[in-house]
């Protein structure tokens, strides 16, 4: 069967943050059809809960449609649910009490409410916690009665934000596993599932198509279909080729350098945000990078040789990137003579290389060109992020501010007071000019 059930057209989404205009996603283009399971996948911030939202009719796009089996959206999708990371149960209420509620909502008699509940709650492992309260349980078992209570309204389209993503390791995959159980194995009446997540492994183990998505402006990039078949073997070749693939999309390629580095907050052009990484997380991926003594590694076999989620691994792979410390092609990183240098280096010499490369960013130039020309070299934090967010949303320009302190402090190239919450320029004493050292 491939008769589309939901079909997104051209949906764009512009935010509005005061006097600016965010566009969090744009131009999408997305069918879902009968029978399919996809993953949206895409970083933090590239408008995948606004995609979700948009689907399911809680919130109107700023421009497009949404079909919903060929028909134009109106309204909240009464055929389609969310389920949250946050399980968004109401702490007050019983297990069972929380999943009668959902059947209440949807109009179903009293009388059958406690019969079905206890059905739904049997049908997630979860007998025998029919009254106990949320705070008795653990967070697998709270998102056990997140996907009952969404199952209680019997949703041909099952959408799931991150459901796995505040779920300790080994509870997270016991979930897929049963979550996979139930819709391979006809249990539940949903017709399609939207996973919405960030995390690559999760995509490629779960859905029979990947939409990717990069943010921006959160757009979809590429889309593809996952040849394997279920259940999925995490070490299979097969499964890691696949795995290559999508992190050869969401890393990119290494571009020329006044790409690569944007232009400064204000300037036409796009500034390019910096990636949210500790200098001491970067310093410890390039040290790995060197003493494997590889020339070009798979970016997807870090994810398990380092221990870090996919989320990490690109972050850090675009930090090394941005820095000139890494090259990028066709999913594999090779380190550039100055990485090796940097890996290999002393703690103060690494300073000075960092020093040196971040002040070639657009947005550190602004940053200390903003702190020359302030009165005695010092700027309220304030009045930073304030300036930023003429580039980015407030939560991230905040952000911003957070990770360009965190690798300036580290480079000395300026300092941070948390007291009175100012950032500054160290001037050197016995000197009168600070680029003296
Ligand atoms: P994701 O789920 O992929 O992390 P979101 O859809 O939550 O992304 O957010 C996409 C972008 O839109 C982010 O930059 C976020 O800060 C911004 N955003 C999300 N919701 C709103 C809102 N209601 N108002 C303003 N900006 C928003
Ligand atoms: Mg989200």
């Amino acid at each position: 069967m491939t008769s589309p059930l939901v079909t997104l057209q051209q949906v764009s989404q512009i935010y509005r943050s005061g006097q600016r205009l965010f566009p969090a996603v744009q131009a999408v283009n997305l069918t879902v059809n009968d029978g399919e399971f996809v993953a949206l996948l895409g970083p933090s911030g590239c408008g995948k809960s606004t995609l979700l939202r948009i689907i399911t009719g809680l919130q109107r796009p700023t421009e497009g449609t949404v079909y919903y089996r060929g028909i134009p959206l109106h309204g909240v999708n009464p055929h389609a649910t969310i389920v949250f990371q946050t399980f968004a149960l109401f702490p007050w209420l019983t297990v069972q009490q929380n999943v009668e509620v959902a059947l209440k909502a949807r109009g179903v008699p009293a009388s059958l409410r406690r019969v079905r509940a206890v059905e739904l709650l049997d049908r997630v492992g979860l007998d025998g916690f029919e009254t106990a309260y949320p705070r008795e349980l653990s967070g697998g078992m709270r998102q056990k009665v997140g996907f009952a209570r969404a199952m209680a309204v019997e949703p041909e389209l099952l959408c799931l934000d991150e459901p796995f993503s505040a779920l300790d390791i080994l509870s997270a995959e016991a979930l897929r596993g049963e979550l996979l159980e139930l819709w391979t194995g006809g249990h539940i009446p949903t017709k399609a599932i939207l996973l919405v997540t960030h995390n690559i492994e999760e995509a490629v183990l779960l859905a029979d198509r990947i939409v990717v998505m990069d943010k921006a402006p959160g757009r979809v990039i590429a889309e593809l279909t996952v040849p394997l078949s279920q259940p999925r073997q995490r070490k299979d070749p097969a499964f890691l080729q696949v795995v290559d693939r999508v992190y050869a999309t969401l890393a990119g390629q290494t571009q020329p350098e006044h790409l690569e580095l944007g232009t400064a907050p204000g300037e036409p052009g796009r500034t390019r945000a910096l990636p949210h990484i500790f200098i001491n997380d970067l310093s410890g991926f390039l040290e790995y990078l060197d003493e494997t003594a590889q020339a070009r590694i798979d970016i997807y076999r870090l994810a398990t040789d380092l221990h870090v989620d996919s989320d990490q691994l690109l972050r850090l792979t675009e930090a090394a990137e941005l820095l000139g410390f890494a090259t990028i092609a066709q999913g594999d990183i090779s380190l550039t003579p100055l990485g090796e240098t940097f890996a290999e280096a002393s703690v103060l010499a690494r300073k000075e290389i960092f020093a040196t490369r971040i002040r070639r960013l657009p947005l550190f130039q602004w940053l200390l060109a903003m702190l020359q020309a302030a009165d005695k070299h010092r700027l309220q934090w304030d009045v930073v992020q304030t300036a930023l967010e003429l580039e980015f949303p407030p939560e991230e320009a905040h952000r911003q501010l957070e990770t360009a302190v965190n690798w300036g402090r580290y480079a000395e190239v300026l300092a941070y007071d948390d007291k009175s919450e100012t950032l500054y320029l160290e001037v050197q004493e016995g000197t009168s000019d600070s680029s003296a050292r």
